[in-house]
């Protein structure tokens, strides 16, 4: 198992103006809460690909990328989901550069990459995370779930208010 990285030197680099690095580290990901459901990154500690560029002037120029499944309840039906969502961010860090070109993962050359990527991860999770993009739900009667009981699944339909007005009047 490889190392996880919490904070990141960007110091220990030691690049020059104009210099770059590209690294793979992993990085654990905690799970989340949605609603009132838990769910966890697939897998738990991911590989983040993390670049580093030395601007002229000072400061650095990051960008992150990777790959990880949001695993959890379907928002439709409550069956196993983890749809994989591909994440890629960047951030500016430039000393005195004012609050754009201050990056909120960086301190005094220290990279928060673990905060980065959790924020990073939580932006990029589609709204619904669905078992498959087109899950049936539940139906709205008996719970039954319409993945599984099919599209003829149907109860009868309640009694049309007008009928009843009609016996109604049969009985006058
Ligand atoms: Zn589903
Ligand atoms: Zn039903």
């Amino acid at each position: 198992m490889a190392p996880r990285t919490h904070d990141f030197d960007l110091a220990g680099l030691r690049l020059t103006a104009g210099e770059g690095r590209r690294l793979t580290l992993q990085v654990p990901i905690e799970p989340l809460v949605l609603g009132s459901e838990q769910y966890a990154a697939e897998p738990a500690s991911v590989p983040v690909e993390l670049s580093v560029s030395r601007m002229n002037g000072g400061g650095y120029a990051l960008r992150i990328a990777f790959s990880a499944a949001v695993s959890g309840p379907c928002m439709r039906c409550l069956q196993p989901a983890a749809p994989v969502v591909d994440v890629e961010a960047r951030e500016v860090d430039r000393p005195g550069g004012g609050d754009e070109l201050d990056s909120p993962y960086v301190s005094d050359e220290t990279l928060d990459l673990a905060g980065w990527v959790r924020d990073a991860f939580a932006l990029a999770i589609p709204a619904k995370i669905l078992c498959r993009e087109d899950c049936a739900g539940l139906c709205p009667i008996c719970a039954a779930d319409l993945n599984i009981a099919g599209p003829d699944h149907h109860h009868e339909a309640p009694p049309d208010p007008r009928w009843a007005k009609l016996r109604e009047l049969k009985l006058e």
